[in-house]
């Protein structure tokens, strides 16, 4: 049977990597429902090559734009096109589609992720900052839909496969003492403090090993991306901060580990392509072809670990903090992140200020102890987390 999948964020990163593999094995899934923000373009391009039922531009010109531009092709015809954030939770838990691609990247991705957890689907989850703004939100509403969760950012699809096919997500592992979470350590893991203070737009977000979208290469270079993976592995997993270790490992061959209580220790290894935990999410606990290049162990090879550099880069001590604090303070850390690094990337605030704003705005809304119990109210926080993240931004002119 034709498997129909929703793949959100359908241009960007994670998007191309999903359909790249829904190309490949046409006789086991179909692209029904496609969305994306503005880039119409991109979409009609996708439109094109996998003729969805489906297309949610949440941007609603974009989507004017891009119905007036099907309009005039006649393949098109039975493609509807959707505007808006509610189309987007609408699309989501339509009754045909059973898998649900999460790849919208930052807050914006957490209503239609919440939508389809409540409407029990199978959700591949790559929007990290669901689970960090809302993780207890996010686990109930997947707890009380059945939703399968499997998650494909490469780190946690990677303590995933060593947890084995009977492992459920959002429960304590048996006989688990520890995860380890690898991090390359992003274009700067040499650099010294001073130097990283002032790195530039293109220096961050040419990430070493990994093709990424711009808010996650820069979450790499600050290393907040593994902080907010560490608080995604607290929740996936149910682990406590103290038992989830970073390890930097430069080469990112081996994705992450499990240490078990009898001294095994699994990891799992292959070439820094997304298409791997993807098509591995996809087809699970099943395998399938996913035309990456397999690793050459016949070539020589040096696998390195090191610790991660605390004083250098504050992201993962911060992120820590948050999951100590409880609450809100992960989702006061998400929203004020994602305002530095858009100042950041729109070159208004230097890079070593993404830092200072998201542990001034924590220190600030340090009162904020109680996790919001509805998604409006979380909603709300983040606004307003955002609003003093703004402030802090504008006193760190680049
Ligand atoms: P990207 O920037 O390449 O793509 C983002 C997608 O989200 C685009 O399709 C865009 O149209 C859509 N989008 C942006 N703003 C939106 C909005 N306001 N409303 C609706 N849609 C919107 O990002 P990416 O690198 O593919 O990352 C997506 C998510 O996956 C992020 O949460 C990221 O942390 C996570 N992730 C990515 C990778 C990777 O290799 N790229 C790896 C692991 C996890
Ligand atoms: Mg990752």
């Amino acid at each position: 049977m034709v498997e129909r999948v929703a793949v959100l964020g359908a241009t960007g990163s994670i998007g191309e990597s999903t359909l790249d593999l829904i190309g490949q094995h046409p006789e086991r899934f179909e692209a029904t429902v496609l969305t994306a923000h503005r880039q119409v373009d991109k979409m009609i391009g996708l439109a094109q090559r996998f003729k969805p039922k489906q297309i949610v531009m949440t941007d609603q010109t974009a989507a004017d734009q891009l119905r007036g531009q099907l309009s005039q092709s006649s393949w098109a015809r039975d493609i509807a096109v959707l505007s808006g954030a509610a189309a987007l939770t609408e699309a989501v838990t339509e009754p045909t589609i059973s898998m649900v691609v999460a790849g919208i990247v930052g807050a914006a991705g957490l209503p239609s992720a919440i939508a389809a957890a409540a409407a029990g689907k199978k959700i591949l989850l790559a929007n990290k900052e669901a689970l960090v703004m809302a993780g207890s939100l996010f686990v109930a509403a997947a707890k009380k839909g059945q939703a399968v969760i499997l998650p494909i950012d490469s780190e946690h699809n990677a303590i995933f496969q060593c947890l084995g096919p009977g492992y459920r997500c959002f429960h304590r592992p048996e006989g688990v003492t520890r995860l380890l979470l690898t991090a390359s350590g992003g274009p700067f893991r040499r650099w010294d403090k001073q130097a990283i203070q002032h790195a530039t737009v293109s220096q961050a977000i040419a990430h070493p090993n990994w093709s990424m979208g711009r808010k996650i290469s820069v979450d790499s270079a600050t290393m907040m991306n593994k902080g907010l993976e560490l608080i995604e592995a607290h929740w996936l997993f149910d682990m406590p901060e103290t038992l989830i270790d970073v390890v930097v490992h430069p080469q990112s061959v081996v994705h992450s580990m499990v240490e078990f209580a009898d001294g095994s220790t699994l990891a799992q290894m292959g070439s820094p392509d997304m298409r791997t935990p993807i098509a591995c999410a996809m087809r699970w606990p099943e395998r399938m072809a996913s035309s990456v290049a397999m690793l050459d162990w016949r070539a020589a090879r040096t696998l390195e670990f090191e610790p991660p550099d605390d004083d250098r880069f504050p992201s993962l001590a911060l992120a820590r903090e948050t999951l100590r604090l409880g609450g809100a303070a992960s989702a006061i850390l998400n929203a004020a992140n994602e305002v530095a690094v858009e100042a950041f990337l729109a070159e208004m605030m230097a890079f070593g200020g993404i830092f200072q704003v998201v542990e001034s705005t924590l220190e600030k809304l340090s009162h904020r102890s109680t996790a919001p119990e509805s998604l409006e109210a979380l909603l709300a926080l983040d606004t307003e987390a955002r609003q003093v993240a703004t402030e802090f931004c504008q006193r760190n002119p680049a």
